[in-house]
């Protein structure tokens, strides 16, 4: 499969702590290794390469509903 230079994506990191949502690209977070909330200054681990991947499923999730959408319009 295509790479899809996932690394520009942003995401919306949510606290577990305050539940404040902070905006982090993957790329970033594979660097800093995690973010401090925008909230309440909390760090969160997050994991980029699982994160990665869970955006890349839902990426080729869409594409699958699109081409069966495609589909049923022919
Ligand atoms: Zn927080």
């Amino acid at each position: 499969m295509a790479d899809f230079g996932l690394d520009a994506t942003e995401l919306d990191i949510p606290c577990p702590q305050c539940g404040h949502e902070t905006a982090r690209s993957i790329g970033r977070l594979k660097r800093e290794h995690g973010l401090d909330c925008g909230g309440c200054g909390r760090h969160i681990d997050t994991d980029a390469e699982e994160l990665e991947h869970q955006v890349r499923a839902a990426v080729q999730r869409g594409a699958d509903l699109l081409a069966q959408q495609l589909k049923r319009l022919r």
